[in-house]
C-alpha cells in the first residue's frame, strides 16, 4: 500500500492543481507556506535515487520539471519559489513515493522545510 499511489489512482481525494500523463500535482494537506504543492510522478518510485536508477527516470524527471513550471505559472509564483525533495529517513522523507514540494507565496529567507 502506498498513500501517493492511492491519491494518483483517485482512491484518496486530493485538491488537484495540475495533471498530465506523468505527474499529479496537488495541495499538501499540511501546508508550510501560502502555496505548498506536491509534484508526484504517477509511476511509483521510492525516492530520487530510485528515479536515477529505475526505468523511465529521465522521462519522469523531465515531466516533474515541466510540472513545476506549470504549478509556478498557475499559482503566480513569478517572483520565485523553493523546490524541496526529502530523501530517506535521515532526509525527513515520510511518504515513500518520490515527491517534490513546491513552496512559495512568501519571501523565503529562512528554512521552512
Ligand atoms: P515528506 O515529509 O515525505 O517530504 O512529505 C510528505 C508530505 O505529504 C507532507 O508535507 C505531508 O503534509 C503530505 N501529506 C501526507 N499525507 C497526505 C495526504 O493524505 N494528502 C496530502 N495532500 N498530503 C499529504
Ligand atoms: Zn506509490
Amino acid at each position: 500500500m502506498c498513500l501517493f499511489c492511492d491519491i494518483v489512482e483517485g482512491k484518496i481525494p486530493s485538491t488537484k492543481v495540475y495533471e498530465n500523463d506523468e505527474v499529479l500535482c496537488f495541495n499538501d494537506i499540511s501546508p508550510a507556506a501560502p502555496v505548498h504543492v506536491l509534484v508526484v510522478p504517477k509511476k511509483h518510485f521510492d525516492n530520487i535515487r530510485d528515479i536515477a536508477n529505475g526505468e523511465d527516470g529521465a522521462r519522469y524527471l523531465l515531466a516533474v520539471s515541466k510540472a513545476i513550471d506549470e504549478v509556478a505559472r498557475i499559482k503566480g509564483l513569478e517572483g520565485g519559489f523553493r523546490v524541496v525533495n526529502n530523501c530517506g529517513e535521515d532526509g525527513g522523507q515520510t511518504v515513500n513515493h518520490v515527491h517534490f514540494h513546491v513552496v512559495g507565496g512568501l519571501k523565503l529567507n529562512e528554512h521552512i522545510l
